[in-house]
């Protein structure tokens, strides 16, 4: 310390001290010295402050010290101390000491080795309380801990969050969103080499659902979910991306036979019944496979996706792998519906006509409408060019709507031609049968009564005996339209039919009265169906009567009325208006029978198949 002023005068000097002693004061450290041989210590003010001792002495037994010292921490003190006195270096310690009135203090020491005048070791340091920064510390550390458990917990939740956005609540598969992610980053991936897709589309889920209930579906999508996940290894993928919807993606699967063989066992698996309860499900499965190499698979989805339309189109329970070839039929298909969606707007769809006649005088008592796709560039396309394809893109309810609308407005113009037009039946499907708005819709049609006819083929019915496609028919009928069962008899319950929906009529299928001229059997079945629908106050027409001699067999048999090639081939609007017109006398049935039984090749060609 005597070096420190060295060089200064004793004014300097002087004044140097009273300004350290009002630096100390202010800062509130203590100064100490300690003669090590001496076992004494000085001690200036602060430190009998800091210590609480009550005195003033400058001479302070170094056992002063050591008792104040709080028992826990003497070790470590006295350590501290005995490393800086052998190192003959800084001393540098914290430690607590208990006051007097009980209180415990936190110091930090720091003090500075130096040889007295007469060489004893000796050390002069400082000391100050710590104890509100330990505090501090202490705090801050506990806010710390808090804040990182905080951290912790909300990491946790974050994961549950990220997990529950990206697995499917119900099969604990990844979803949508989690598999477009794994498949983009798969593509990416250096070790991948070919990549398989297969869409799995579950069959006869709807079925499932609607016959046994929501909890029947839901053993089934889990199920589902576990037999296609132990159909596949570890690194491949599977997840449910829709209702019933579910895509695997097969990593370096290698050859199509192998993934053919998967896709197999996945399909296998599929088919084994469910248990629910004590009952048994069955379901099936499609399945749409692509695959290609990982750096060109960018379209796989899509792909594969089209080889699932396939695989339902063929008739569902089976794996279709993409081609090309399917991708161009698609592409044509779906530009056909395009068009198709729009044909009713655009009045491209327009109906023929094939007349009904009664079976003994053979005077027009009604008119089938059938509906014709008039394309811009394909010409005029009859229904199955596309009926099919409306179902499959459900336009079979616009389709039904633009015919009748076309119906009524031609037997509006044949009115004020003076022609009292005969009922008109139109085929209706079921989807439109199942249409909220239908009665509405009918209803601001002001349809005459009797005027109109509905033909609907008994599966409609059968098959889905919805609330709402029955009041639909009471709501058809109160309006004073026929209710008639087309296609009877081709194979679907028939009866039941009859008597759930008493129609006003049924239309013997085609197939059965073709075969009235060959099979002795066949005759005495439509000779049946007749007897019944006369006891249950049904008409009965014969549709597909091709020549004369049927027309005679099917008459003689009591149909009521009939229909076919050889009484008129379907045919636009202003040639029935022709055969309509009111004629002088018999014309009415000639002309009839002229429009079919004599018809050419040629002329049938013209008029039906174009
Ligand atoms: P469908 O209701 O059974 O109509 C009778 C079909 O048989 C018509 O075919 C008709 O041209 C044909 N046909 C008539 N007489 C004979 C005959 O003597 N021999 C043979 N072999 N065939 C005959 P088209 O017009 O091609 O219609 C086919 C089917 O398309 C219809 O069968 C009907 O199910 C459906 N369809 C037609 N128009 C509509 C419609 O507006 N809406 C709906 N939903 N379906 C329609
Ligand atoms: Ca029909
Ligand atoms: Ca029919």
């Amino acid at each position: 310390m005597a070096e420190t002023a060295s060089g200064r005068t004793e004014e300097e000097f002087q004044d140097l001290l009273r300004r350290l002693e009002l630096a100390l004061e202010a800062s509130q450290i203590g100064v100490w010295q300690h003669n090590v041989n001496d076992k004494e210590l000085l001690w200036d003010q602060q430190m009998h402050r800091l210590y609480g001792t009550g005195l003033q002495d400058r001479k302070v037994s170094s056992d002063v010290w050591m008792k104040a010292l709080y028992p826990e921490d003497v070790e470590k003190a006295v350590n501290d101390f005995q490393i800086a006195l052998d190192g003959r270096g800084f001393y540098n310690s914290q430690f607590r000491i208990v006051l007097p009135s009980g209180e415990i203090r936190h110091l930090r020491s720091s003090a500075h080795f130096y040889e007295d005048h007469d060489g004893s070791p000796s050390f002069i340091g400082a000391e100050w309380d710590v104890t509100a920064d330990v505090q501090l510390n202490r705090e801050l550390t506990s806010q710390t801990a808090i804040a990182e458990a905080r951290a912790v917990a909300l990491e946790q939740s974050r994961a549950r969050i990220e997990y529950a956005a990206d697995h499917d609540y119900l099969t604990g598969l990844p979803n949508r969103r989690y598999f477009d992610r794994r498949l983009a980053e798969l593509r990416k991936a250096s070790d991948v080499e070919t990549l398989g897709v297969l869409q799995i589309d579950l069959d006869g889920f709807k079925e499932i659902n609607d016959k046994w209930g929501h909890a029947a579906g839901d053993a089934t999508l889990q199920s589902a979910a576990a037999r296609i996940s132990a159909a596949i290894t570890a690194g491949d993928l599977v997840a449910r991306i829709g209702g019933d919807e579910f895509v695997a993606v097969l990593v370096n699967v290698g050859n199509a036979e192998r993934l053919e063989a998967i896709a197999d066992d996945i399909l296998s698996r599929l088919r084994r019944e469910v248990r629910f309860g004590n009952d048994m499900l069955r379901i099936g499965a499609s399945i749409g496979v692509a695959s290609s190499r990982s750096d060109n698979a960018g379209s796989l989805l899509a792909e594969s996706d089209v080889a699932l339309f396939q695989a339902k189109k063929l008739g569902r329970n089976r794996v279709e792998f993409f081609t090309p070839e399917l991708q161009a039929d698609l592409h044509a298909e779906r530009r056909l519906a395009d068009e198709l969606r729009l044909a009713p707007m655009l009045q491209q769809i327009e109906p023929f006509y094939q007349i009904q006649v009664d079976a003994r005088s053979r005077r027009i008592v009604g008119l089938e409408a059938l509906a014709r796709w008039r394309h811009p560039e394909k010409g005029l396309l009859s229904p199955v060019a596309f009926l099919k394809l409306a179902e499959e893109y459900g336009l079979t309810a616009e389709i039904d709507a633009a015919v009748l609308t076309r119906v009524l407005a031609d037997r509006a113009a044949w009115v004020s031609q003076g022609v009292e037009p005969p009922r008109v039946a139109v085929n209706i499907s079921g989807r439109r049968l199942a249409d909220h708005d239908l009665i509405e819709g009918l209803q601001a049609l002001k349809i005459p009564p009797r005027a109109i006819a509905f033909e609907l083929v008994e599966t409609i019915f059968l098959d889905d005996p919805d609330d709402r496609v029955l009041a639909n028919i009471d709501g058809i009928k109160q309006m004073g339209i026929d209710i008639e069962i087309d296609d009877f008899g081709s194979g679907h319950a028939s009866l039941i039919g009859l008597v759930k929906l008493k129609p006003k009529r049924l239309k013997i299928d085609r197939q059965l009265v073709t075969a009235v001229t060959v099979s002795e059997e066949q005759r005495r079945l439509v000779g049946s169906i007749v007897e019944i629908a006369r006891a249950l106050n049904v008409e009965v027409v014969a549709e597909g009567v091709e020549t004369e001699e049927h027309a005679r067999i099917l008459a003689d048999l009591g149909c009521d009325e009939l229909q076919g090639y050889a009484i008129g081939y379907p045919a636009p609007e202003n040639e029935i208006a022709a055969l309509l017109k009111p004629a002088p006398a018999p014309g009415r049935r000639r002309s009839a029978v002229a429009g079919g039984g004599r018809a050419t090749e040629s002329a049938r060609r013209r008029s039906d198949r174009n």
